[in-house]
């Protein structure tokens, strides 16, 4: 499929989407992710944006992310960990016990739990996941209840619109409209998220090998996106 029935039918599910009456948010990783944001601001729609600032990102997607605000005239909120809470873990654990013990404990910390406060807001939100980033992601649908957290009314929806996406139609819709890209792009990376947990590609490795780079296993999540899948069904949300 080319990308102009692909965004002709992500566009579809945002609007059915949001124009219930729902609070609606929208993540923003500070990468590819942008798509989405372009998606919506094809929409007409004026979704809030929000971008989780685990206190270990790059600078340059910082300043990708302000970029991206001004870009889109974003309503954007930073998301960020309680500063109480990781002083007294990195007390206890130090600011690098992701390489020993696992990733989980520090991105519960600096993701999930802030997550979780700030959907607890909304009624539902979108994201940029698609079925090819990764193996744990090959059943991801379009709309589903999300797994993991809770929204203001109870079950959180949970919208991935780049579901049917592959990478490669998805970098084709940034070249074809000149979207600003996150510069680390060019130095090889591909998922981007925390500066010490995350390097640059090899050629021919998956996007996903850069991501907690010094572990062996194939889930490579950060707890955010964890299956089971419960498909919500009513919405225009089969391609
Ligand atoms: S990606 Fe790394 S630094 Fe970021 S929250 Fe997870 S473990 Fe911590």
């Amino acid at each position: 499929m080319s990308i102009g029935p692909l965004s002709e039918h992500a566009i579809a599910l945002i609007h059915d989407l949001c124009s219930r009456d729902d609070a609606i948010t929208c993540a923003f990783s500070g990468a590819e992710d942008i798509v989405v944001l372009d998606l919506i601001h094809r929409s007409n729609l004026r979704v809030p944006v929000f971008a989780v600032d685990t206190g270990r990102l790059h600078a340059a997607t910082h300043a990708y992310i302000q970029q991206a605000q001004q870009h889109y005239n974003l309503d954007l909120t930073w998301v960020t960990p309680d500063p109480s809470a990781v002083t007294a873990f990195e007390r206890h654990n130090g600011r690098f016990s992701f390489y020993e013990d696992g990733h989980q404990a520090c991105c519960s910390l600096r993701k999930t739990e802030p997550l979780r406060k700030h959907l607890a807001h909304f009624d539902g939100w979108l994201t940029g996941l698609r079925r090819d980033q990764n193996p744990n992601r090959e059943a991801l649908p379009e709309l589903q209840v999300d797994p993991i957290f809770l929204g203001l009314r109870g079950p959180l929806k949970k919208a991935n619109p780049l579901a049917n996406w592959s990478r490669l139609e998805v970098e084709a819709y940034i070249r074809h409209h000149s979207l600003p890209l996150n510069p680390l792009v060019h130095q090889g990376y591909k998922s981007i998220g925390c500066e010490p947990c995350t390097r640059a590609l090899q050629p021919h490795e998956h996007e996903r090998a850069g991501r907690w780079w010094w572990e062996t296993n194939t889930n490579k999540e950060c707890g955010l996106h964890e299956q089971p899948v419960q498909i919500i069904g009513g919405l225009k949300n089969e391609t």
